[in-house]
């Protein structure tokens, strides 16, 4: 489709970023490109308000810069999913594997009560363990997983595979 190939025309390929043999999709040109950002911004709002969310999480970093203006957007709250140790008040936290040693996901518990319904945002899908983390996070907190949607989905890494389970049939939306 037409919005698919604008995105695409935006995203950069670096290659061995950041590290020799990876090839690392750059998404910055779509951001300095209004006309981009605002199609990547419209059709993930679309996406929220299809899943009848209630909420937009966004994975740090680049899903707080995709899920901000999706938030304003939709007419939902914004709340931040960061790495342990950078939220100052009262947490919840989920550990994952990572391919060397483990991290960790924090969000500030009071921001998800039961009745939520969160569609979690962020700009790529991978082998979808930061994804499947943040979904386990925000049940703990006592929310519902409306949805997960991506700007894009790098498929032979089998995120989507691994995710389904976790997501018991909430709709995983790459543009
Ligand atoms: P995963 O946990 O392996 O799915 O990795 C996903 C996380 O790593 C996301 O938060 C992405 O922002 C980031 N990430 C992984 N690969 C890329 C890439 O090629 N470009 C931008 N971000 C990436």
């Amino acid at each position: 489709t037409d919005i698919k190939e604008l995105l695409l025309s935006r995203i950069r390929d670096v290659a061995d970023y950041p590290e020799p043999g990876v090839m690392f999709k750059d998404i910055t040109p779509l951001l300095a490109d209004p006309a981009a950002f605002t199609a990547l911004t419209d059709a993930l709002a679309e996406i929220a308000e299809n899943a009848g969310a209630t909420k937009i999480v966004g994975l740090e970093a680049r899903g707080f810069i995709l899920g901000a203006p999706v938030a304003v957007r939709a007419g939902l709250g914004f709340i931040p999913v960061r790495k342990a140790g950078k939220l100052p008040g009262a947490t919840l936290g989920q550990a994952y594997d990572l391919e060397y040693g483990s991290a960790e996901i924090e969000v500030h518990a009071e921001d998800l009560v039961t009745g939520d319904r969160v569609l979690i945002v962020d700009d790529v899908l991978a082998t979808g363990g930061t994804a499947e983390a943040s979904v386990q996070l925000i049940r703990r907190a006592g929310a519902e997983v409306a949805g997960l949607a991506v700007l894009m989905e790098l498929g032979f890494l089998g995120g989507r595979t691994r995710l389904e389970p976790a997501l018991s049939g909430a709709p995983l939306e790459a543009l």
